[in-house]
């Protein structure tokens, strides 16, 4: 972590200083809009996923991290807009840069009405919300361990069949709702463990293929300190009873897959929680390839950048008791496809001492090294090829566990 991080200010800008905005993502373009509108112009972009000169981004020019070696340090600054802030933690890179911020006041601050701002409205806020909490521990290190989201799956169902799922769906042959004696005891000794978590997130498979998945959803929303509870959910499904009611809160989010003609519900669905006042929003996927278990050969190094640079590396999952640092770690385990792990894994079900709980959650939240599981995953970051989503199966996909080196 860079010593010298801060919150950007305006007054952090002098005249003829040059504005660099790491990162080319929802939160950058958000961040180059901020600035802007402030009258602050922004000399480039830079990302490390470019793969092709000239790039163009909102009217400005997009380079390569290669480029920093040729930048002034005095007169540049640079503002982290990453979304994983992946930059902030890359010391080495920043070491020759005295004037290195985080964007949370900026964006939080920020006049977004403007037609052309980036990211669709009801969206805007929580993508800034999910920045800032990863923004949290790096500006004010206080010793707290604030989880940014904790992904809780409710159900191995779905009522669709994805041949890419990349929470490996198409391998369940036999699945099954998740215990919620064993969920509820699970989830209260990791909160009594953590300092809170900014967002639940509710899925499956198909969350609402679990008529008792309300009463989950009630402990979460009933969490005062929490942010959100973002249930997501494929558009196959109007939930009826009490798992309908138990979404009316004003903390929950429903967010739809939208997969056209699969999502055979999908209006019937939006018609119905508009009508309870349920916030909801409808997206169009997009998918990279990264729903299938098998080998993948690369060198030490490869595999460290596989984990680095995954978007989903602490997207802590709670599933059947216990706690993984990313879906396709969680899933492949449950479905016993990867060699065993242990350390790769806090099984909830067993009670712990609060503080060694505690110590091995942080371990396994701020963990560096890759897990078992990359070794058999295709990664999921920028460099990983768009597919086309949604294409079914009619039957599971065959798994061979893999046994013995990891
Ligand atoms: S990607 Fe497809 S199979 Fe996986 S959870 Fe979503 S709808 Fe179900
Ligand atoms: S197994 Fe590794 S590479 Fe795959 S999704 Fe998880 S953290 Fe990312």
């Amino acid at each position: 972590m860079s010593p010298h991080l801060t919150d950007f200010t305006p007054s952090a800008v002098a005249a003829g200083d040059r504005v660099v905005v790491f990162g080319a993502g929802d939160v950058a373009q958000l961040t180059h809009c901020a600035l802007e509108s402030l009258g602050i112009r922004v000399a480039c972009f830079v990302d490390p996923l470019l793969t092709g000169a000239g790039t163009r981004l909102r009217g400005t020019e997009v380079v390569a991290t290669s480029a920093l070696a040729a930048m002034d340090p005095d007169s540049t600054c640079l503002i982290d807009a990453w979304d994983h802030t992946r930059y902030a933690r890359k010391s080495e890179l920043l070491a020759r840069f005295p004037r290195v911020f985080l964007g949370v006041r900026l964006l939080r601050e920020a006049d977004f009405d403007e037609s052309g701002a980036p990211v669709a409205p009801e969206e805007r806020g929580r993508r800034i919300e999910h920045y800032a909490a990863q923004c949290a521990p790096l500006l004010a290190p206080t010793g707290h361990l604030r989880l940014r989201s904790l992904d809780v799956v409710v159900t191995e169902a779905c009522s669709m069949r994805c041949v890419d799922c990349s929470n490996l769906m198409q391998y369940y042959a036999h699945p099954r709702h998740s215990d919620l004696d064993e969920l509820h005891t699970s989830l209260e000794q990791l909160t009594a463990a953590v300092d809170g978590v900014d967002e639940f997130r509710v899925l499956g498979g198909e969350p609402f293929a679990n008529p008792r998945a309300g009463r989950v959803i009630r402990t979460l929303t009933g969490f005062q300190d929490s942010r959100r509870v973002v249930i997501y959910t494929n558009g196959t499904i109007v939930p009826r009873g009490d798992l309908m009611e138990s979404l009316v809160h004003p903390r929950i989010l429903v967010k739809i897959t939208d997969y056209g003609e699969h999502s055979r519900r999908h209006e019937e669905l939006c018609a119905e929680l508009s009508s309870r006042g349920v916030t909801w929003l409808s997206q169009k996927p997009v998918w990279t390839d990264s729903g299938r278990i098998g080998r993948i050969e690369r060198t030490p190094q490869e595999l460290r950048r596989t984990f680095s640079d995954c978007c989903v590396n602490d997207l802590l999952t709670l599933l059947n008791g216990r706690l993984y640092l990313c879906p396709f770690s969680a899933n492949a385990m449950n479905l016993g496809a990867l060699p065993a792990a242990p350390q790769d894994v806090i099984d909830l079900r067993t009670e712990w001492p609060r503080n060694e709980l505690r110590a091995r959650i942080e371990a396994l939240y701020t963990r560096k090294s890759p897990l078992t599981a990359c070794t058999f995953c295709r990664g999921r970051d920028d460099t990983t090829p768009t597919i086309t989503p949604a294409v079914q199966v009619r039957r599971p996909l065959p798994l061979t566990p893999v046994k013995g080196r990891a």
